[in-house]
């Protein structure tokens, strides 16, 4: 014979039962005059489309990246703001993926050995509460191109000239 099931068959959820654990990925763009893994100018804001560009931004075949230092000690100072202990060894990987703002394949970034790692940073209220803020890791990574959709005339456009900023 079958029963219905009483109540205390059934746990009781309600939103008391979980606690909200929010992570937030930040991208930053740093001021430096140059692009982070070639010499193009980083001042990209009201130039003409694909312009500021060259073999290595838009990663083309045989074109390598070399590092751009003064982003490496941008980035350090972020992650010391950010009470990080900074590795003292580092290194860039590519994460490989296809997409139209992503020309070759992969795009440069920081995995398993980041410039920066494990801080912290405390938040004030308006109250006047206290919250501290854990920090996982602070890297760098090449910035992706932009695309551009223009709906009713099938027509969308990729515009290089960010592509490889941090
Ligand atoms: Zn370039």
């Amino acid at each position: 014979m079958l029963r219905a099931p009483t109540t205390n068959h059934f746990r009781r959820v309600t939103m008391s039962n979980y606690q909200p654990v929010i992570g937030l990925e930040v991208h930053v763009e740093l001021n430096t005059k140059t692009k982070m893994f070639c010499r193009c100018s980083a001042d990209y804001f009201g130039k003409e489309p694909n312009s500021q560009t060259c073999p290595v931004c838009l990663g083309l075949p045989g074109a390598l990246p070399y590092i751009n230092e003064e982003a490496i000690k941008k980035c350090i100072r972020i992650g010391l703001a950010l009470g990080c202990k900074i590795n003292p060894v580092s290194y860039f990987e590519r994460k490989n993926y296809f997409y139209p703002d992503l020309p070759k394949g992969y795009q440069i970034s920081q995995l398993v050995l980041p410039i920066a790692v494990g801080g912290e940073i405390e938040v004030e209220n308006d109250k006047g509460e206290k919250t501290k803020v854990r920090i996982n890791r602070a890297h760098q990574e090449e910035d992706t191109a932009k695309l551009t959709h223009q709906f009713g005339i099938q027509n969308s456009k990729v515009k290089m000239k960010r592509r490889g900023l941090w």
